[in-house]
């Protein structure tokens, strides 16, 4: 089984950490649990040369390591700003390569068209299927996935600016298209109650912009094939090796319920549409979350189960676990003391999350600590949702 994360951004993206390397990203894979990691960015120059300069491919398997051999495989995220139908439309999509060269053809192609040194995420003005066009001329090995494709203002089927249909983006490139990613905010259960999208396969990706485990592969898919492009991108296409994927209870995401953050108002659907999506407090349109986006596509009753999709659990970052129990910033020493604690006794963080054994779990950090961890294991804890960029809160 590979436990993939592979949408994430290194140093070049906005508001990233100039520490975001690609030695921090392998340390922190480690620690994690993550096997194969995107390496983020690669349109970017100055990033796409320290992938050059850190990495080596595995034979020609578009697999490329470490030297400890953490793997990686290149992967970079676009946003498209363009106008169809009369909408502004904004668009992000998680772009897969095979190898170096093929990368170094996508650059050229864009570089020629727009800039892409001035941050990891480049913006495009091309619209969704000229982008896929431009893409299939180059390889048809390389794969697109809508990314988050349910947050307002850059999911494609975002409240904000987003469609009601892959078809609607894509036309009749949508072809091209074989799986969305479901972002922190929704799960497979919620994209289930949409019939149309039972012809892509769903994957999970943390989007981190940090290498922190409570950022890096808090969301992820895990794949039964061979470690090599053509087997994973296989996986993606047709579902056959996608064994199931990791997801944050859609409630913990920053875009769940419908609300204003400045406001104090974060309500459900329901409430939502009794207020005709009007703020309360200060009269403006509330922000519509993905909840209530799903549930205005939603053709199926909440609960619908969809048959033979592959398996998802819904884990909690352990540090966020500690944090709480231990009422403590999640970033501080008391927690990361805890933390690492346990990485030396279990070796990695989802070997705790998902096997750790419960009385060895005890022993080392507490009832109350083991409790959390095991309801966590089965997707127990309660989350106070989030709403309008705010991620939700753990209850206890
Ligand atoms: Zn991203
Ligand atoms: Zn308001």
């Amino acid at each position: 089984m590979i436990i993939s994360d592979l949408h994430i951004h290194g140093s070049y993206s906005r508001g990233c950490s100039k520490d975001l390397t690609i030695q921090n990203l392998e340390k922190y894979a480690k620690i994690k649990g993550v096997d194969l990691l995107g390496t983020g960015d690669f349109t970017h120059p100055k990033w796409f040369a320290h992938i050059k300069e850190s990495l080596n491919e595995i034979g020609s398997s578009g697999i490329y390591e470490t030297k400890t051999g953490q793997r990686f495989m290149l992967t970079t995220e676009v946003s498209l700003i363009f106008s169809q139908e009369g909408r502004g439309r904004r668009v992000h999509l998680v772009v897969l390569a095979k190898n170096t060269d093929v990368v170094g053809q996508i650059n050229d192609v864009l570089g020629k068209k727009w800039r892409i040194d001035y941050d990891g995420r480049p913006i495009f003005g091309a619209t969704a299927a000229e982008f896929a066009d431009l893409m299939q001329g180059i390889d048809k090995d390389i794969e697109l996935i809508p990314a988050h494709a349910w947050t307002p203002w850059f999911g494609i089927f975002g409240s904000m600016s987003g469609f009601d249909s892959l078809q609607e983006c894509f036309g009749e490139k949508t072809k091209h298209i074989h799986a969305i990613e479901t972002g922190m905010s929704s799960d497979p259960e919620m994209n289930w109650r949409i019939s149309k999208l039972d012809s892509v396969n769903l994957v999970s990706f943390s989007d981190a912009h940090s290498f922190w485990p409570w950022r890096m592969g808090r969301e992820a898919t895990v794949f039964d094939t061979k470690l090599e492009y053509e087997s994973i991108l296989n996986a993606i296409r047709t579902g056959k090796g996608l064994n199931s994927t990791v997801e944050v209870d859609p409630g913990y995401g920053k875009y769940h319920f419908t609300g204003h953050r400045n406001c104090g108002i974060c309500i459900s659907p329901q409430e939502s549409r009794k207020m005709k999506n009007i703020c309360p407090k200060c009269g403006k349109p509330l922000t519509v979350g993905v909840l209530q986006r799903v549930e205005e596509l939603a053709d199926r009753p909440e609960g619908f189960v969809l048959k033979n999709a592959p398996a998802f659990r819904k884990l909690i970052p352990l540090s966020e676990i500690i944090a709480k129990i231990l009422n403590a910033g999640i970033a501080t020493k008391k927690v990361w003391e805890v933390y690492n604690r346990l990485i030396g006794e279990f070796g990695n963080e989802m070997n705790v999350l998902l096997n750790a054994d419960e009385q060895k779990l005890k022993n080392l950090v507490g009832e109350k600590l083991c409790d959390l961890i095991i309801k966590n294991r089965f997707g127990r804890i309660k989350i106070k949702e989030g709403c309008d960029g705010e991620y939700g809160q753990l209850v206890i």
